[in-house]
């Protein structure tokens, strides 16, 4: 298994595998070559046909700089992958890439990424569980035993976090022309203080945090920027609201972090190679496991949230309307935020009467499966599902 540090990057939204991938891809493309007189950029499967919606072109041009060619290639045979060309009079270098989600990518002719080694030696859930009992180790221990850096890392992707959700609270703007909608995440705030009502209260963080996201603005991979609402309004809710240390919620990311690093190990992160199911059903599961461990429970109740967080989104497709990371992605942050408090609660309390059936680990290579049988339609391509009612339509 990889570092859990490359589950929370820090970048610009909307998506994390389709700006922060094709924006690392490009940067270290520029690093690892001379400059070039010309740059192209050929890109395929759902990065073409999202690609505009999700600012692809314009990061890469960010980059490359603004006389790059940004081919959006209608090969269906080709999934979520890209290709960089860089060209002079008497030289032209091509890399091949594939955006694997929440940021991570995979050069075929440069190999040597840092975020591409193994760090942990065990891949599935209950082999660490077997581990901590037969070396008498907390979770906590398990992690910085293998990351050194990763609280530095941390602390610096818990205070994105905090700000992201901050910053969204104060202000009112338009989202997105196209869509004709406008962040509402200010109102809705607005309305919990008036009612006392902390669900509201949940779901008026997870938008503020999506929203920032949608806006291009800096947010948090939880474990894609799709879904990065979710840890981002627990985050905030327990630090603002309950009043956790920082320390602690720390503590809860690396959690949270190896439940997420578990499911891109064996299954995906990523909405254009599972669906959502990957995206907000991964950080559905990890926000489940960060509740039960703040609330003091044990590793089976900590892993059974964690299950109970994914297992009931299975299924769930990627389906953006006209290729934007807003509908039905902002309300999903929402929803799926007080999903994981209820998953937290139901497995505190159905442990105290039966075991659990079904393992984390099984979930996830359900969710792997499931994900191999979505069609491509439903796989951030915004050729089907909800993305289809508003095909032609101009006031979505
Ligand atoms: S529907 Fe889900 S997976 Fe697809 S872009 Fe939105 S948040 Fe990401």
């Amino acid at each position: 298994m990889q570092a859990i540090k490359d589950i929370y990057r820090i970048g610009y939204g909307p998506s994390s595998s389709h700006t922060i991938a094709p924006m690392r891809a490009a940067k270290i493309f520029l690093e690892n070559n001379e400059p070039f007189e010309t740059y192209t950029v050929n890109l395929y499967g759902s990065l073409a046909l999202t690609g505009k919606g999700h600012h692809t072109d314009r990061i890469l041009k960010e980059v490359l700089g603004e006389r790059a060619k940004i081919n959006f290639c209608l090969d269906r045979s080709k999934d979520n992958c890209f290709e960089i060309i860089g060209r002079n009079k008497t030289k032209e270098v091509l890399w091949h890439i594939r955006s694997l989600g929440g940021g991570a990518i995979e050069i075929a002719e440069f190999p040597e990424l840092d975020d591409n080694k193994e760090v942990y030696e065990l891949n599935h859930f209950s082999q660490i569980k077997q581990y901590l009992k037969d070396h008498d180790l907390s979770l906590i221990e398990y992690i910085k035993s293998h990351e050194n850096d990763l609280e530095a890392h941390l602390n610096e992707a818990l205070n994105a976090m905090l700000e992201s959700v901050e910053r969204g609270l104060k202000y009112e703007a338009k989202i997105n022309d196209d869509l004709k909608i406008d962040k509402i995440a200010k109102q809705l705030y607005e309305q919990a203080i008036l009612k006392h009502d902390d669900d509201l209260k949940k779901m008026s963080y997870a938008y503020s945090a999506s929203e920032e996201n949608a806006l291009g603005h800096t947010v948090v991979t939880a474990p894609t920027l799709g879904s990065c609402g979710i840890v981002a309004s627990l985050m905030y809710y327990a630090y603002h609201d309950l009043k956790i240390e920082k320390d602690r919620l720390i503590q809860a990311l690396m959690v949270g972090g190896l439940f997420g690093n578990i499911i891109k190990t064996n299954a995906t992160i990523s909405g254009a190679l599972g669906g959502c199911q990957a995206e907000v059903g991964s950080a559905c599961a990890m926000a489940s496991a960060m509740i039960a461990f703040l609330n003091n429970e044990d590793l089976d109740v900590i892993e059974y949230a964690a299950e109970i967080g994914i297992e009931h989104h299975l299924g769930l497709t990627c389906d953006p309307v006209k290729g934007y990371v807003i509908i039905p992605c902002i309300e999903r942050n929402a929803v799926a935020i007080l999903r994981s408090f209820d998953a937290a609660k139901l497995s505190a309390n159905l442990l105290k009467f039966r075991t659990h059936l079904v393992s984390f680990d099984m979930v996830v290579s359900s969710m792997n499966y499931t994900g191999q049988k979505l069609s491509p339609e439903l796989k951030e391509t915004s050729l089907g599902g909800l993305a289809l009612e508003f095909k032609d339509d101009q006031t979505a």
